[in-house]
């Protein structure tokens, strides 16, 4: 029996060359339909990245209490937000989910406990990304919460453990968004960041082309300028995931650097092998 084979009725998945790893911003659902800037880069990222065998998403709307991946065969998609057009909330996402890769993902956590949720599905922040990235949803897609029990340092550490899987041609992607405090949203204003805005976006490139991550952990000692982009920062933790994987002589590129009605930046990291 070759290996493989072996490997399959185990229920291991086989080595790969390492996939690169992603954070990107999501920023306005709209942008799941849209043909924008944003949606039209992650189409064409979707293109350029190696096929993944599977994807897992650590989406900045699923938070809990104690630690869970979806392990459903069928993840329905959620539409969680309101006050956008029926088209939007017509929208599903069909991608089958991986019962295997959420134990697989489980046991790479361990010692942590990790609940193999049977009642989540696809969020707004997986589907919008990933929709535009694979149009097919052929491609099993499952996401890993975010524990708001754990702190910063404690995600970082957490998300270290699932080095492996980029070896095994698991695509991991966070989504969020860098800067990201909807009460200050302008409205009248589709393109552009206020002043603090765009220094917390500049002062975080610099710390991540430095592989300065302990700064990026220790965000709440970063001054004014972070604390009004990371008023809550479920949208911030999914890049620490992103980073956390980052091999230290790993190539890095961003993308989508872009603010948006003045209190959200779209910047986004391609880790590993094609960051242009
Ligand atoms: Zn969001």
């Amino acid at each position: 029996m070759k290996l493989n084979q072996l490997d399959s009725l185990t229920g291991t998945l086989e080595n790969t060359e390492t996939m690169p790893v992603l954070f990107a911003g999501h920023g306005s659902p709209m942008n799941a339909i849209e043909q924008n800037e944003f949606s039209l880069k992650w189409q064409e990222i979707g293109k350029a990245l190696p096929h993944p065998k599977a994807i897992i998403c650590i989406s900045a709307h699923w938070e809990t209490r104690g630690t869970y991946v979806t392990a459903m065969e069928k993840p329905q998609t959620i539409h969680d937000f309101g006050g956008f057009p029926q088209e939007l909330f017509n929208v599903e996402y069909p991608a089958p989910g991986s019962p295997q890769l959420a134990r697989e993902t489980a046991g790479s956590l361990r010692p942590e406990k990790v609940g193999l949720d049977e009642s989540w599905g696809l969020d707004h922040g997986a589907w919008s990304i990933i929709k535009n990235m694979y149009p097919k949803a052929d491609i099993p897609v499952i996401q890993l919460s975010l524990n708001y029990e754990k702190s910063p340092q404690q995600h970082y550490t957490l998300a270290m453990q699932l080095s492996e899987l980029r070896k095994k041609g698991i695509l991991i992607l966070g989504s969020g968004n860098m800067v990201h405090n909807l009460r200050r949203l302008d409205w009248n204003r589709p393109e552009g960041g206020s002043d603090w805005a765009m220094e917390a976006n500049d002062l975080f490139k610099k710390l991540i082309i430095r592989n300065d991550h302990q700064s990026l952990m220790a965000y709440k000692d970063l001054g004014n300028a972070v604390q009004l982009s990371i008023p809550t920062p479920e949208h911030y933790l999914p890049l620490l995931y992103a980073l956390a994987l980052k091999e230290k002589d790993e190539e890095l590129s961003f993308f989508n650097d872009k603010a948006v009605m003045g209190s959200l930046t779209m910047t986004s990291v391609w880790i590993g092998k094609g960051a242009a």
